[in-house]
């Protein structure tokens, strides 16, 4: 055997990208958040930490469901290139920053990004691997009596999302996959099944 090697055998698969999209309201955070509580997943996917000009809800940490900046900076970090992608979503602003999730995907590390349907399309333009996964609610009432209930958005802000979702539906047909986040532990069984699938599958 002593003539034989394997060429790139050291060399390191790169990690892919997963994208979480969809309307507010359709339970986007829940859904990754449970799936990133079980063992298994950890151990597969890291998640990237979005900057964004939104205030801080009631429980938000920075650095931990996002990085808050002011406009200023914000707008300084994106001529700078600091994001991998960037968009005015609603009445703020929201980016990936491209660092840390070049970096894991260089370390062979999977990268989820949660973020809405314009940001997800620069992301897929720039790595065509990326895995996209769109969350629908059941119905447009729906995704109202749930955003009504989190009681996190002003009247203007909660009528800005219904309509800007109205327009993101269309985009589902775009996706790999399609969840309907109606019971939510199917829904997030579904995600965690999908996403090991495809992660877990060779030549991908
Ligand atoms: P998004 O991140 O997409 O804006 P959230 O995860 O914040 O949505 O969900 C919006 C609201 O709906 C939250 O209050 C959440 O607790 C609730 N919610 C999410 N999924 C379900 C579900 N399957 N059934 C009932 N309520 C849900
Ligand atoms: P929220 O204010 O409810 O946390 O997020 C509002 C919207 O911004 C959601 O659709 C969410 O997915 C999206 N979002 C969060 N982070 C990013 C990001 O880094 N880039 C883009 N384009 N959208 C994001």
């Amino acid at each position: 055997m002593q003539n034989i090697t394997r060429n790139n055998a050291k060399k390191k698969r790169k990690g892919r990208i997963v994208i979480i999209s969809g309307p507010s309201g359709s339970g986007k955070t829940t859904l990754h958040e449970r799936l990133l509580s079980c063992k298994k997943m950890k151990k597969v996917l890291v998640k990237s930490i979005s900057a964004t000009t939104r205030p801080p809800r009631k429980g938000e940490k920075n650095g931990r469901d996002y990085f808050f900046l002011s406009e200023k900076m914000f707008l300084y970090k994106k001529h700078a290139g600091h994001f991998l992608e960037s968009e005015r979503v609603f009445l703020y602003y929201y980016g990936t920053p491209n660092k840390n999730v070049q970096d894991h995907l260089k370390s062979g590390r999977n990268v989820l990004l949660c973020i809405d349907v314009k940001g997800a399309k620069t992301v897929w333009r720039k790595h065509p691997r990326t895995l996209k996964i769109f969350i629908k609610a059941p119905s447009l009432d729906v995704i109202q009596k749930r955003m009504k209930k989190r009681a996190t958005e002003s009247d203007k802000d909660l009528a800005l999302r219904l309509s800007t979702a109205r327009k993101e539906l269309k985009e589902a047909k775009k996706y790999d996959y399609v969840i309907v986040n109606d019971e939510l532990s199917r829904a997030a069984k579904e995600l965690e099944t999908v996403i090991l699938k495809e992660l877990l599958l060779k030549n991908n």
